[in-house]
């Protein structure tokens, strides 16, 4: 079988595959893992290794295609994409074959002898879907996941990264097993079609809003599935915190890819007592990172298209929305969005109530720290939680009182990054988790096993039942 490079073009009625270019992809899929070659710990090794080499080799012709994308300052994309993304392949290739290896139980001695073991499975086929924000981390990392764990794979990048997704479309399927990774380009109705078809785990990435898309579509196979999705990620800024530091801590990780992170700081709640010297703070970084006219930086990245442009302008305009402290200024043209603050937004507003996902920052004083966890505790469970303080007690009241998907103290993003550092999602922010040991945990069924002899075979628990066996059931169980 020769490998179809699937764009919105080549597939569907008129495409490559056929009409029914979803169903029969799959079962090609299907076969090759049925056929039992992504077992076998070599191959896993290997396709681990094509990733790296992937990541290596067409490292420019990504860094370009993310920059066409979504004007990706070099840097960043780099960062980002491409040395945290081979950091976490490296690491899966370092431990994979330790993980795959069976775990030994030992058995209570009422079923002895026997022994019992734990083992990691592969799973069989799975769906990654892809967002455009980090559009090769969040493509790739999933991947070796799923390939460490010995899975065959369907990837869908987003369409909303076209140039990034040709490029994972026409280069990674020569470095790994192209007929047991597949790169399927397209947007709703592609990944419509496919989630149509039986996998036997979707891993998503996105918004809340297709997650429920997703979860649906999955439960009509029941199909496991990892979200990992998005929601409005607080700052809680005690009046202990060294302001500076928080300031420019705060500032890189929301103005960071323009703020189209998905555990970007969404709001901030900072003490009344030290609002205003945090403001001040904010703005002298953001002209410190950025310069007077951020537009001419070239370490500030672009809002990705012209609907979430309108999206963001309107939420700036829209009711409630605050006092704009510094930025506000657009080009539609350019797609650009100035780095924005503003004050005290009406908490029922637009702004404060779905999740932000540009470059706009509202900040609400609070009188103390249990009016923050309160706001906090009122509203859905977000992805990340941040909270700068030198206190200790501060620190761990926040983070006692509160559930989040993850947390940082007195830094932000910063927690996403090493791999045993398991990163997902709760409620409305997302289920189950990845990242070294927890994405092969995730992609993999820890099927139990029980081997006995056939001799001895106690009749003690067979028909028919008498006082005496219940007796000893009693006793033994
Ligand atoms: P999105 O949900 O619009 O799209 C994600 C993927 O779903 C894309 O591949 C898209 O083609 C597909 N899709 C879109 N609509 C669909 C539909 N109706 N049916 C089937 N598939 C559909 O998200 P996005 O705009 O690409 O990314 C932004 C969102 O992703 C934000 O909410 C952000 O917080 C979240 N996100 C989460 C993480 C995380 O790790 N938790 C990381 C990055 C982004």
């Amino acid at each position: 079988m020769t490998y179809t490079q699937f764009s919105a073009d080549s597939t569907g009625p008129s495409g490559a595959l056929g009409p029914e270019w979803a169903a029969e992809l799959v079962a090609s899929v299907r076969a090759v893992f049925g056929g039992g070659r992504t077992h076998d710990l070599d191959w896993r090794q290997s396709q681990l290794e094509g990733l790296l080499r992937f990541l290596t080799v067409e490292e420019e012709p990504l860094l370009e295609a993310m920059a066409t994308d979504m004007g990706k300052p070099r840097v960043e994309a780099w960062a980002a994409d491409i040395g945290t993304t081979r950091g976490e392949v490296e690491h899966l290739a370092g431990r994979f074959r330790s993980w795959a290896r069976p775990r030994r139980v030992r058995l209570p001695l009422a079923f002895r002898p026997g022994r019992g073991r734990i083992d990691p499975r592969p799973k069989g086929v799975v769906l990654v879907i892809a967002p455009w924000n980090y559009p090769v981390q969040l493509v790739i990392e999933p991947l070796a996941a799923a390939l460490a764990a010995g899975n065959a794979a369907i990837v869908k990048p987003s369409e909303l990264a076209p140039a990034t997704a040709a490029v994972l479309a026409g280069r990674l399927p020569s470095y790994v097993d192209p007929e047991a990774v597949r790169v399927v380009e397209g947007g709703v109705p592609e990944t419509t079609a496919l989630l149509e078809q039986r996998f036997d785990h979707i891993f998503f990435t996105g918004s809340t809003a297709i997650g429920r898309v997703v979860m649906r579509a999955a439960a009509e196979h029941l199909t496991p599935v990892t979200l990992e999705l998005g929601g409005k990620s607080p700052v809680v800024v005690d009046r202990s915190a060294d302001l500076g530091i928080t300031a420019r801590r705060i500032v890189w990780g929301k103005f960071l890819n323009a703020g189209q992170t998905c555990i970007a700081p969404d709001y901030v709640l900072v003490h009344n007592s030290v609002r205003d010297q945090l403001l001040d703070r904010m703005v002298r970084e953001i002209g410190s990172f950025f310069g007077r006219d951020p537009g001419a930086s070239g370490s500030y990245a672009r809002v990705v298209n012209e609907r979430h442009l309108t999206r963001l302008t309107s939420l700036l305009g829209g009711e409630g929305s605050g006092r704009v402290v510094t930025g506000g200024t657009v080009d539609p043209g350019r797609r650009y969005l100035a780095p924005t603050i503003v004050v005290d937004p009406d908490p029922d507003s637009a702004l404060m109530t779905g999740e932000i996902f540009g470059p706009i920052l509202p900040v609400l004083g609070v009188d103390d720290v249990e009016e923050a966890i309160s706001f906090v505790n009122s509203r859905e469970r977000p992805l990340a939680l941040y909270v700068f303080t030198s206190d200790e007690a501060v620190r761990d009241r926040v983070l006692d009182a509160t559930i989040s998907g993850g947390a940082c103290v007195n830094h932000t993003l910063l927690h996403v990054a090493p791999s045993d550092l398991p990163f997902g999602g709760t409620g409305p922010s997302g289920m189950g988790s990845y990242h070294g040991r927890a994405g092969f945990d995730e992609f993999s069924h820890h099927r139990s096993v029980m081997i006995r002899p056939f001799r001895p075979d106690v009749r003690l628990m067979y028909p028919p039942y008498n006082a005496l066996k219940e007796k000893l059931l009693r006793r033994f169980l």
